[in-house]
């Protein structure tokens, strides 16, 4: 199979579809690579690594749609990428279709075969390809409250960890999934109090488990959320609810009793966000002020770790991606219903319910 890897469009965007180190793998299977100049030049993939990798380099993305079996991405196709993609192509990578109507016509009109990272599924009913980048926000919402905490970045003029004689700052996480304990894990790291809520009480008897009366955990109710909420330092907010928008947990009115110079940092904002206050932010602008309570809400957090996030990401999606060059593209979907799972949109037709639901579209 010929796997072709075009250098990402989006804005600030500098991950990419495919490491050297799985292009050598794949080489080793006797498929060909196809990989754009420059794709990975941003976080240090360099041409000449792919070249040694086995890759042949092309010149523009259009090189890479005209000829390859199957396109592997980053983000979802851009509307000048989705005019390339050919009939019976595939294109492997995130899509996020459900609040996208345009982007879903187009790749319907490409009559390609699209599957996306975000609706694979794992045997623990889990989804593969989304969790590393859930861990990589997890872990950054702590280094982006510490940093905020900071007074010349607007913050109450805390150390996380504080020092002997002096109190460590508290951090408040609501939900306990990936993100949540991933921030979890750097909050107790960094020698913070922290306190996690979820509705899933088994969740917490896991956390609690590992990390004993070291943390505080809590049952996910108004009354201890505004309690949590109005004695912390820092609140992350990482709850999910599959497929629906983001609770608002925490009101304009709780935010407004907040710690002057305390930070939120809502990972949920890419699904709507939980703090009532949250609005979507940049790398660029990452944050604004609302009551003297500093607001981080990035949208796209892993990109600001471009290198550490595509190697996650590859961990994840190699598998997959090997499978689909092995077996051929039709089969590997017949033989492994969790990458099933991932089609969105098959040759013209929507193949995702939820997706074709979120756009009243025959499924
Ligand atoms: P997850 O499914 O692993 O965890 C979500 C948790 O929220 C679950 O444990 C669930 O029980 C809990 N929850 C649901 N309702 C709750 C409530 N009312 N109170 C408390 N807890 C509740 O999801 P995840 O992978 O941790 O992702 C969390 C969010 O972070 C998602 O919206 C995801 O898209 C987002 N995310 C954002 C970025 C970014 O760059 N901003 C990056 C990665 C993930």
């Amino acid at each position: 199979m010929i796997v072709g890897v075009p250098k990402e469009v989006k804005n600030h965007e500098y991950r990419v579809g495919l490491t050297p180190d799985l292009v050598s793998e794949l080489k080793r299977w006797g498929h060909d690579i196809l990989v754009e100049r420059k794709a990975g030049e941003a976080i240090g993939f360099m041409d000449e690594h792919y070249v040694m990798a086995g890759a042949s380099m092309v010149d523009c993305p259009k090189d890479v749609f005209a000829q390859a079996d199957m396109v592997v991405k980053v983000k979802e196709p851009q509307p000048e990428e989705c005019m390339m993609l050919r009939s019976g192509q595939t294109l492997f990578t995130y899509l996020h279709l459900a609040p996208d109507l345009n982007q879903t016509q187009a790749l319907i009109q490409s009559n390609a075969i699209c599957i996306a990272y975000e609706t694979v599924t794992s045997a623990n009913g889990r989804l593969p390809l989304l969790a590393p980048m859930s861990e990589v926000a997890g872990r950054m919402s702590v280094q982006a409250a510490a940093h905020h905490l900071e007074k010349s970045n607007g913050g109450r003029a805390l150390l996380l960890a504080g020092v002997p004689g002096v109190s460590a700052a508290n951090v408040v996480i609501l939900g306990a999934g990936v993100v949540g304990s991933s921030a979890l894990q750097m909050a107790v790291g960094l020698g913070s109090h922290v306190t996690i809520l979820d509705k899933n009480i088994d969740r917490l008897r896991e956390l609690d488990a590992i990390y004993g009366n070291r943390i505080n955990t809590l049952y996910s109710s108004m009354a201890d959320i505004e309690r949590s909420v109005l004695s912390a330092d820092v609140v992350i907010g990482s709850v999910l609810v599959p497929g629906g928008s983001a609770p608002k947990l925490v009101t304009r009115k709780m935010v407004s009793e907040m710690k002057p110079g305390s930070v939120i940092v809502d990972v949920a904002i890419d699904q709507g966000g939980c703090f009532e206050t949250s609005h979507p932010t940049t790398h660029q602008e990452p944050t604004y002020q609302i009551d003297d309570v500093i607001h981080y809400c990035v949208a796209n957090m892993p990109g600001a770790v471009a290198r550490t996030s595509t190697m996650a990401l590859t961990n994840a999606t190699a598998p997959f991606i090997l499978e689909l060059a092995n077996r051929g593209v039709h089969q590997a979907l017949k033989a492994n219903h969790h990458l099933l799972n991932g089609l969105n949109v098959y040759q013209g037709n929507v193949t995702c319910e939820a997706v074709a639901r979120a756009h009243g579209l025959d499924y």
